[in-house]
């Protein structure tokens, strides 16, 4: 099975259809969506339309949550917050209520989603270190998760030690793995591409793909919104 792997979205909605772009030319037999549709961005109604229609295996990101109701506020920081409280308004309650029935955790096949960590997904913790992945893989029943969260595209590999990779193809053999495929709508790897990732379930390979997007007219709509000036300049940056 082919995958495309994707998350963090951020309400992007250039940066989203130039990574959907890139992913129909993959041969993609299905989506898998590891949350954080909306937040920071000023697209939050097009991007949650688009995911839906696509259908993927999908669980919340904490933004998700935030909107709808089930985190709260005091989590996040100001600029954060303030993209929460006017995503709330820019949706409507039929697309909140879905925001909120995402699952933090989904099984299909050799595959498990979350978006933070794969031991405490309600926590929604950062999955950075080999000893983040060890909780893990501790947890984990499939021989593959994908995790979003952190906004880096990195691989980390089940054993004695835990080892990771930052390379943009590879083979995970017959490791047992937990792969992010970097952020569509908001890369914190100092690379201000889009990134997202096709994982082939057959030959275990996965590759990491970054698209370029209109990053000076995506700051210009954070403008009019009115969302914080740095929500917007950060993107020029990839931090
Ligand atoms: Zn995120």
């Amino acid at each position: 099975m082919r995958y495309g792997v994707f998350g963090d979205i951020h309400s992007n909605l250039a940066a989203f259809r130039a990574v959907l772009d890139g992913l129909r030319t993959q041969n993609v037999e299905q989506y898998l969506c590891l949350g954080d549709i909306v937040g920071y961005g000023a697209d939050a109604r097009e991007c949650v339309e688009i995911v839906r229609d696509l259908d993927p295996l999908i669980v919340a990101g904490n933004h998700d949550w935030a909107v709808a109701g089930k985190l709260g506020l005091e989590y996040f920081n100001t600029q954060a917050q303030a993209a929460i409280v006017w995503t709330r308004r820019e949706l409507d309650a039929e697309s909140i209520e879905w925001l909120g029935s995402l699952e933090l955790r989904q099984v299909s096949g050799d595959v498990t989603l979350s978006h933070g960590t794969v031991h405490e997904p309600a926590a929604f913790q950062y999955m950075q270190t080999p000893y983040d992945a060890y909780l893990s893989f501790q947890e984990l029943s499939t021989r593959t998760a994908f995790v979003g969260h952190s906004h880096i595209p990195v691989s980390f590999f089940d054993g004695m030690p835990i080892t990771y990779s930052v390379d943009k193809r590879i083979e995970f053999g017959d490791r047992i793995a937990i792969a992010n495929p970097g952020s569509v709508g908001q890369p914190r790897d100092e690379d201000p591409r889009a990134s997202y990732a096709v994982y082939d379930s057959d030959e275990r390979v996965l590759e990491i793909h970054r698209v370029e997007y209109d990053i000076g007219a995506t700051i210009g709509r954070i403008l009019r919104a009115g969302l914080p000036v740095l929500l917007g300049e950060r993107l020029r940056i990839g931090r």
